[in-house]
């Protein structure tokens, strides 16, 4: 950790640092993050479970909004879990992802907005998306309906600046839709021992994606997650990652918090749930990487 310094309020001790945090989060207007320069459309996906992808979703997505970013979640997990920590309405029969890919609903009809901030927009997944992964395989354009549905013209009526599609742990249909609708993809590692197991099967998925569906489509985002610095091994995994990634990785690591862990039971992002916390302001460093990078790259 690092050592108490001297705070705008010009106290030393640790509250008033993490009161100044805080306030870095609930007073965003003078830290205002950049719009990108084009719309950006990034899937979270790893299929290992449980790595952080929808943690990293909805706490990235709301960094941006709560800082002047329009931002849409498109939760694709059948699982709910982004619904829920953006608590959006997501019972069964609700207007969802899976209306919308099955064509019954527009991307208007099916956006919530968060309670967390009026730029943070949901399309919630119910239940009902449990069965997409089988009815999908007997529709026309089954990797693409995700894509058809995200049209610019709609998301520019929503004047959505960055879409975060929230990937279920599979490389089914699902994830294909999704790989198929982004421009990029960002995949959270966990900072733990097989972290990078699997990453391969991922990594060859998309290269198919990219040769028969969606050529423009790059991993652009990597983000390491739950580091727990008491081990020797998150710092082996770390180092791992940023030699085979380089720049990919994002400088932002993302430390294991109880607080990250608890906000979803609230249907709060750490955010909101607890703004001083060092996973709020790790996640919102991390949000101000991917805004910069959206200013900085040309796509
Ligand atoms: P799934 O594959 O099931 O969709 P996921 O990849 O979306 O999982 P999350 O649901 O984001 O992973 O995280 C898995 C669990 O780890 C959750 O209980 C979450 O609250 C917890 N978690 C995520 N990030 C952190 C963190 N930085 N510190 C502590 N707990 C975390
Ligand atoms: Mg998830």
């Amino acid at each position: 950790m690092n050592p108490p310094r001297e705070t705008s309020t010009g106290g030393w001790t640790p509250i008033a640092e993490e009161a100044e945090r805080a306030a870095k989060v609930l007073h965003p207007d003078a830290n205002f993050m950049p719009r990108p320069t084009r719309r950006r459309v990034l899937t979270v996906a790893n299929q290992k479970g449980g790595v952080g992808k929808t943690t990293s979703t909805v706490n990235l997505a709301a960094g941006l909004a709560l800082h002047g970013v329009k931002t849409l979640v498109i939760d694709l997990d059948p699982q709910g879990n982004a619904s829920t920590a953006l608590d959006v309405d997501h019972r069964s029969g609700t207007p969802s992802v899976y209306e919308m890919l099955i064509g019954e609903v527009s991307l208007a009809d099916a956006t919530q907005v968060s309670q967390q901030s009026p730029n943070l927009f949901c399309v919630p997944a119910t239940i009902d998306l449990a069965g997409a992964e089988i009815e999908l395989v007997s529709m026309a354009s089954r990797e693409s309906r995700l894509k058809e549905a995200l049209t610019s013209e709609a998301l520019d009526e929503l004047g959505i600046d960055y879409v975060f599609i929230d990937c279920p742990p599979s490389l089914g249909l699902l994830t294909v839709n999704a790989l198929s609708a982004a421009h990029e993809v960002l995949i959270p590692i966990q900072c733990e021992y097989y972290a990078l197991e699997g990453l391969g099967q991922l990594l060859s998925n998309i290269e198919l994606v990219q040769q028969h569906l969606n050529p423009a489509l790059k991993v652009s985002t990597i983000l390491l997650t739950m580091y727990d610095g008491r081990t020797k091994l998150a710092d082996q995994v770390t180092q791992e990652v940023r030699n085979h990634f380089g720049d990919v990785v994002l400088k932002t690591i993302i430390p294991r918090s109880v607080k990250v862990s608890e906000a979803p039971g609230y249907g709060q992002t750490v955010l909101a749930y607890d703004p001083g916390s060092r996973g709020a302001m790790s996640y919102l460093d991390a949000a101000r990487e991917v805004a910069e990078r959206g200013v900085r790259e040309q796509r």
